[in-house]
């Protein structure tokens, strides 16, 4: 198509324009099928997207003038808008995205030795309401569409500094953010094909966690779609506990889900589960709650990873004693588990576990009343 005779087009007004971030290999073939090119296309798109980091088609100098033009009709290249940056004196970095109607979804990176961990968010906030989480405390709000879950990838992937090797500082992707990724089934699923796809950022599925509260029919599902990494919430070593802590439980019980679990691992061979493990002073944390566990966990391929709980306001419950978590953690060694604490990264910017959505709402705030002023002087 000319430039002349694209200007003699009807106006494309009334239809909105397709973001390409989220599209799959096999949506944008789809796509470019419908508008009569190859299907190679699409994985040149994904390439220039996600590994060249272009903004605008005229960047893409591999596609013709006509097909860039046309692209500019129907598509644009939309990242998330950033509402705020901050960094931890640990090197943490924080994202907050505006999510509409003044909500956002945050994005934390965790550098360490040898790799670079991106821990994303799936929902705005979570309908699941687990006892100790300010996430559930917010509420549920709407699912993260696909452009935005991989929205923040990209992000992050455009603004971090390549490691000292050559490598991209994200190694690493968790969805340990805001949400419960099995709620969001369907375009969490999306994103994964987007995450692992070598002609993006061609993660392996080691290096991919996705971590649930224990939605069992999805775990099942989810181990016949793409087996990536699986980190499940436990929080506790009998249904009595974890029906108060994790109302999902109520649904689907410790031996439901620790059944789907195991099927899920078989399905990889020698591939572990990590149960996480919150831990909450005088709640979950005695020599017998580690004696429970261990007796569910022992000669199955699963790991532990403790997490010191992180208080947040309007929440009672308190972490517990670093002297008990050594004792839970060398009890669980005992009985043959393999078991690890997670550090505590970007305390100073509220960027811990469960902390995430702490003071989201206030920034929101005040950031679209900042918007306001603007306007106005303007
Ligand atoms: N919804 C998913 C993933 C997001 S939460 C899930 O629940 O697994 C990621 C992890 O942080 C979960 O293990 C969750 O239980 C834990 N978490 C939530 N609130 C926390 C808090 N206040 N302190 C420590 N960990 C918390
Ligand atoms: Fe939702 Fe996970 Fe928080 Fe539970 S811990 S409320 S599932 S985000």
């Amino acid at each position: 198509m000319s430039d002349e005779s694209a200007k003699m087009m009807p106006a494309k007004r009334d239809k909105p324009k397709i973001n390409l971030i989220g599209r799959t290999e096999a949506q944008l073939q789809d796509f470019f099928a419908g508008i009569g090119e190859k299907p190679f296309r699409a994985r040149q798109i994904l390439q220039w997207i996600h590994q060249r980091n272009a903004t605008r088609f005229d960047e893409m100098s591999d596609l013709s003038k006509a097909l860039r033009n046309q692209l500019d009709q129907v598509a644009i290249i939309a990242l998330p808008e950033v509402i705020s940056e901050q960094k931890s004196s640990d090197g943490t970095i924080k994202w907050l995205f505006e999510s509409g109607a003044g909500q956002a979804v945050e994005t934390v990176f965790i550098p360490e030795l040898g790799r670079g961990t991106l821990c994303i968010s799936s929902q705005v906030g979570c309908a699941l309401d687990c006892a100790f989480c300010a996430t559930g405390a917010q509420g549920f709000n709407r699912n993260l569409n696909v452009d935005e879950i991989v929205g923040q990838v990209t992000h992050a992937n455009r603004h971090l500094p390549r490691r000292p090797t050559g490598d991209p500082a994200i190694s690493n992707v968790v969805f340990m953010g805001m949400g419960e990724p099995l709620a969001n089934y369907r375009n969490v699923v999306l994103a994964l094909d987007i995450l692992l796809s070598d002609y993006a950022y061609g993660l392996s599925k080691r290096r991919i966690t996705v971590s649930t509260s224990g939605i069992v029919p999805q775990i099942e599902k989810l181990g016949d779609a793409c087996n990536v990494s699986l980190a499940v919430s436990l929080h506790a070593p009998s249904d009595e506990l974890r029906d108060k802590l994790v109302p999902i439980n109520r649904m689907h019980p410790i031996a439901d889900l620790l059944e789907a679990c195991w099927r899920y691992a078989a399905k990889r061979a020698n591939r572990f589960i990590t149960f996480e493990y919150v831990m909450l002073r005088d709640i979950n944390d005695s020599v017998e709650h580690a004696d429970e566990l261990a007796a569910l966990l022992k000669d199955r391929p699963a790991k532990v990873n403790l997490i010191p709980f992180n208080p947040f306001i309007g929440n009672e419950y308190e972490r517990s004693r670093p002297e008990t978590i050594r004792n839970f953690q060398k009890r669980l060694r005992h009985h043959g588990l393999v078991s690890t604490t997670r550090k505590t990264r970007g305390d100073d910017i509220d960027a811990a576990c469960g902390q995430l959505a702490g003071k989201v709402r206030d920034k929101v705030r005040v950031r679209l009343s900042e918007k306001k002023q603007r306007t106005a002087t303007a």
